[in-house]
């Protein structure tokens, strides 16, 4: 019903040499996958090359962040129309990295929603807790809050009602990743049974009419040796993957586990 994903962040890793050469050697390593959407988020000077290099392959494209304007005064930024421009069918929307270094609040994830959906990009929100959230027991209300706030009219609407198929429509465009920040980059991978549990309890905020369409993805620590236990999961649909999904054996890996 969900086709999982699974989506390298590449953070600020990679020349657009570096990036081509990833690209070629990974493709033949995945060409025959098509249970799974595949998807790489390069650094935005890499988007454009990789678009050419990607162009009939299995892979998708996307962006690590945007700003919600469309364009204007707002030096080193780049918009959603930008990435539109390149190629880029899937944006990260609010990674603990642009909330932690950057200031990236719900407000502004809500926007870079909205902005996204407007310009036909596929967002991908990420939400998780910081340890010390998660050994005060706050694991549930920090990620109901970031939901909340992330998706403001989004989730509170009335599907039925008030709102447009439109707004309907937004809701198979949408991917959420849960992320916990103290397994992001640190070799520690929530347990497949904690993962799960913040997931179901993630859809379970979603509008029933939806709940089950959306893609949850997990993120954190994912590496080709673990990610099958975290896929065996009912509520876990993909993963967003940094460290691993570098090196194109292990991406391959990821993607055939
Ligand atoms: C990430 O980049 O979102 C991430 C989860 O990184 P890592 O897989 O390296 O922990």
């Amino acid at each position: 019903m969900r086709k999982p994903l699974m989506a390298g962040n590449w953070k600020m890793h990679m020349t657009e040499t570096e990036a081509l050469d990833f690209v070629n050697q990974v493709k033949p390593l995945v060409k025959d996958v098509t249970d799974k959407t595949m998807l790489i988020c390069p650094p935005f000077l890499a988007i454009s090359k990789l678009k050419e290099a990607l162009a009939g392959s299995n892979i998708a494209l996307g962006a690590q962040n945007m700003h919600f304007e469309d364009k204007g005064a707002f030096t080193g930024e780049v918009s959603a129309p930008m990435l539109k421009a390149v190629g880029a069918e899937y944006v990260i929307i609010g990674h603990s990295e642009r909330r932690q270094y950057f200031c990236e609040t719900d407000e502004i994830v809500n926007k870079k929603l909205f902005a996204a959906l407007n310009y036909g990009i596929l967002p991908i929100i990420c939400c998780g807790e910081t340890l010390e959230q998660r050994e005060k027991n706050e694991t549930m209300k920090v990620i109901e809050t970031q939901i909340k706030g992330g998706f403001g009219d989004l989730l509170t609407a009335d599907l039925k009602g008030t709102f447009s198929d439109l707004v309907i429509s937004d809701w198979s465009q949408i991917t959420i990743a849960y992320e916990p920040v103290w397994a992001i980059g640190t070799g520690k991978t929530a347990s497949p049974e904690q993962a799960q549990e913040v997931h179901a309890f993630i859809r379970g905020l979603l509008p029933k009419d939806v709940a089950q369409e959306v893609r949850i993805l997990y993120g954190g620590s994912v590496k080709p040796d673990n990610v099958k236990e975290l896929m065996a999961k009912p509520d876990i649909d993909g993963g967003l993957v940094g460290g691993a999904s570098l090196k194109p054996e292990s991406f391959a890996g990821l993607v055939k586990y």
